[in-house]
């Protein structure tokens, strides 16, 4: 007998084609059946009529890879529709712990809300161990995370890994992703990979390449030398033909809004050209990132410890303020988010509030990467050329997340608990995305992106992951001031008391 009945609902089946009306059954964990199914034996039946069915989210670029851990019900995604997690992004990731844990804990610390968290783990497999017997409500696929890598076989100097060291990454990365892991990820702006020069990554694509998983960038800079910083993915993505993805695509600083186009324009003639490029994005006007990423390369040199050391000197400080004097954000432009302490006052206030350059560097000298900054200064225009793009997919960049608990602290982006009713109230309602593209955004092509096969379409002998949501009620309620909020309009709470969640 068919466990649940989705009975009556616009059927948005995440390939782009339109909807239509039907009933939808799931049995054993699978989509059984979609169709005119009336009368078909169920255990439970929920009315959808007027709600869109649609196959479960796929997050294509998140950070859960430590939430997940200490909060597993993960409720900030899961109640947005959210089934599926993509972990280790931006080169961020918790495996292999090739060496010592203090320095990949401190470069890893944008993951890390939790020290009672035990890094209990030296590869991928044994960290989806600790993962599985913390049975996450979200299914969870990973991304080998280059910050790892690089840590554990060249550390934290400044300079162009050896031959050696090129061959020790690629068969760690190798070993990784025969162990399942869907694909790789870089971030060019977080030490120590703001050291790695072209080849690296160039040897990293062609294992990721030979194995055609994805390999994601975090690139190198989003706002003077945005264009230069993509060029440089479209050469490795061509001369290796690695599938690849460029996270978040904005420009920063407003003298830099408009160079999307120009970059969308590089892409496409890639892809025109026959490289497998795509791009991902929130529908947000302000990023989340840690502080200390704002530093030059040269002040992160050595690792976590080394730079707070560093910045305690004068000469250092007098060096840092001068490069931060042609940043493309203003202080007003950057509140702090989130300190690893409990200290009032600071959370939630702008750096031009607390002091400026000065109250920046006594943060990061203090509690290095662990303070995170939302950051502003992007522009509609380019996020919606960004939205539109037939390559482009949602990925929050945000995290699985819970109201209490070690998760529930700071003032996180509003993305980990709104990104996607946010994508159809404030576009899809508008008219500016059409909903089955918008479906698909999030369902289909994530899922093709991540090399998920089993998963992001609404048919028979697929993964019973489906969200059912009100397309003229859903809305993030989510905001920065107030970021710890549910979205309205989805039908989680009715599915997960039905027995039948995916
Ligand atoms: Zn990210």
């Amino acid at each position: 007998m068919t466990d649940l009945l989705i009975a009556g609902g616009r059927v948005v089946d995440g390939t782009g084609a339109p909807e239509y009306t039907a009933d939808v059954a799931l049995v054993g964990g699978l989509v059984e059946a979609v169709g005119d199914l009336a009368g078909r034996p169920a255990a439970r039946v929920l009315d959808a009529s007027g709600c869109v069915v649609c196959p479960g989210f796929v997050d294509v670029h998140t950070h859960s890879d430590l939430t997940l851990l200490s909060s597993p019900s993960a409720h900030s995604k899961v109640r947005q529709g959210v089934t599926t997690e993509v972990v280790g992004n931006c080169g961020l990731g918790v495996t292999p712990v090739l060496g010592d844990l203090a320095p990949l804990r401190g470069a890893a610390g944008y993951l890390d809300l939790d020290p009672a968290v035990g890094w209990d783990w030296a590869d991928l497999p044994g960290y989806l161990d600790v993962l599985a017997g913390r049975r996450p409500s979200v299914n969870v696929a990973a991304l080998v995370a280059h910050i790892p890598l690089r840590a554990g076989v060249v550390g934290f100097a400044d300079r162009a890994a050896d031959a050696g060291e090129l061959d020790r990454m690629c068969g760690v990365l190798g070993d990784a992703l025969d162990a399942g892991a869907v694909g790789a990820s870089t971030g060019l702006v977080y030490a120590p990979l703001t050291f790695a020069r072209e080849e690296e990554l160039t040897a990293l694509a062609r294992t990721v390449a030979a194995r055609d998983r994805l390999f994601s960038w975090h690139i190198r800079d989003y706002g003077d030398d945005l264009l230069d910083s993509v060029r440089q993915v479209l050469r490795v993505a061509e001369a290796t033909g690695c599938r690849t993805q460029i996270s978040h695509l904005v420009a920063v600083g407003r003298r830099n809004w408009g160079k999307v186009a120009r970059a969308l324009e590089l892409i496409d003639a890639a892809r025109t050209r026959g490289a497998d490029v795509a791009v991902d994005v929130y529908p947000y006007l302000a990023g989340n990132a840690p502080l200390s990423q704002l530093l030059p390369a040269w002040a992160q040199v050595g690792g976590e410890a080394a730079m707070r050391e560093r910045l305690g000197a004068a000469a250092v400080r007098d060096r840092v303020r001068e490069a931060w004097r042609d940043l493309p954000n203003g202080w007003a432009d950057i509140t702090v988010s989130r300190i690893p302490a409990d200290r009032p006052g600071v959370t939630g206030r702008t750096l031009a509030d607390l002091g400026g350059a000065d109250a920046a560097l006594d943060l990061i000298t203090e509690f290095g990467n662990a303070v995170m900054m939302v950051a502003g200064g992007r522009s509609e225009d380019d996020l919606l050329a960004v939205l539109r793009h037939p390559a482009t997919v949602i990925g929050s960049d945000g995290q699985a997340l819970d109201l209490d608990g070690p998760t529930g602290t700071g003032m996180p982006h509003p993305r980990s608990y709104g990104c996607y009713p946010r994508l159809f109230a404030d576009h899809v309602r508008t008219g500016r995305l059409p909903l089955a593209e918008a479906v698909r955004k999030c369902t289909g092509a994530p899922a093709a992106r991540a090399g998920l096969r089993d998963r992001g379409e609404l048919r028979a002998g697929m993964a019973a992951d489906v969200v059912v949501f009100a397309p003229d009620r859903i809305a993030d309620l989510a905001t920065y001031a107030e970021p710890r909020r549910y979205h309205r309009g989805t039908r989680t709470g009715e599915v997960l008391r039905a027995g039948a969640g995916g």
